[in-house]
């Protein structure tokens, strides 16, 4: 153990290895993403694959994590800021930045350990969903929505999910709906401008980094297959979610065991 990780021994003797060996997607760089990369650069993690298409705007200055006033100046990728805030925490980490659509990257994302997903729309969450299972890739989905009660009043909400292969899914959980999907298609599948604050985004991307500890460390004996925490922004509080135990012992029906793997390859493999 080096003496730069020697505070996170308590994870495990191996867990130094384990870390720089794992290979991390982060589909989507704004409140959500960013802290995902700022956490995963301290944490240690050798090989990073930071995903997305925009560059950085004056209205990301309020969430984006490692962004600069000049990088709206230059219109600097986000892809290209989580370069920079790897490469400044961690310069031995390898970093795999796609200017571009995570579909763009999914030669590179289908070798990852895990993937996150900070995306806003819904039909991306649920493409990157099912990209994730049919490589057999655990994936964590973080998401915040604020929501208006009254002309004046507003509350926030979140939630975050650890989706595994074989387990209950974003549909499972009822966060994912068809009436989510339709609705945002008649938007023209844009997810609009949504109000984004950066204090949920770093709650809920420490949470989620939180699960991916939990899953590829030896620190926690409760290896967890399936999570669904909810985050109540009025209350400030980050529950398991009252639906977790019932999803959790009903089989998921959203997808087929035989879609894994290259869906090319059953076109070009020998017939019988
Ligand atoms: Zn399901």
């Amino acid at each position: 153990m080096t003496e730069r990780h020697s505070r996170q021994s308590f994870l495990g003797a191996d867990s130094e290895r384990i870390l720089r060996d794992a290979i991390v997607g982060i589909a989507g760089l704004g409140g959500g993403g960013s802290h995902i990369v700022q956490q995963l650069s301290h944490i240690g993690i050798g090989t990073l694959v930071p995903v997305d298409p925009d560059h950085v705007e004056d209205s990301n200055l309020n969430r984006l994590v490692g962004a600069t006033d000049a990088d709206v100046a230059a219109g600097t990728p986000k892809a290209v800021v989580a370069e920079r805030v790897t490469k400044a925490i961690n310069p031995k980490a390898q970093i795999i930045p796609v200017i571009g659509r995570w579909q763009e990257a999914h030669l590179e994302l289908r070798r990852c350990t895990c993937v996150f997903g900070c995306v806003d729309s819904w039909t991306e969450r649920e493409q990157l969903e099912r990209f994730a299972r049919r490589f057999l890739i655990p994936y964590i989905d973080i998401g915040m929505d604020v929501h208006a009660i009254e002309e004046s009043e507003f509350s926030i909400s979140g939630q975050i999910f650890l989706s595994m292969p074989g387990q209950p899914c974003l549909r499972c959980a009822g966060i994912l709906t068809d009436d989510l999907l339709a609705e945002e298609a008649q938007r023209y599948g844009a997810a609009g401008g949504k109000p984004q604050v950066i204090w949920p985004n770093g709650l809920l991307a420490s949470a989620a980094i939180g699960l991916f500890m939990q899953l590829v460390t030896p620190w926690h004996p409760h290896h967890r297959n399936f999570a669904y925490l909810e985050y109540d922004g009025d209350n400030q509080s980050l529950q398991q979610s009252p639906l977790t135990e019932l999803i959790r012992r009903k089989p998921c029906e959203h997808f087929a065991a035989d879609e894994l793997g290259e869906p090319l390859f059953e076109d070009i493999a020998p017939a019988g």
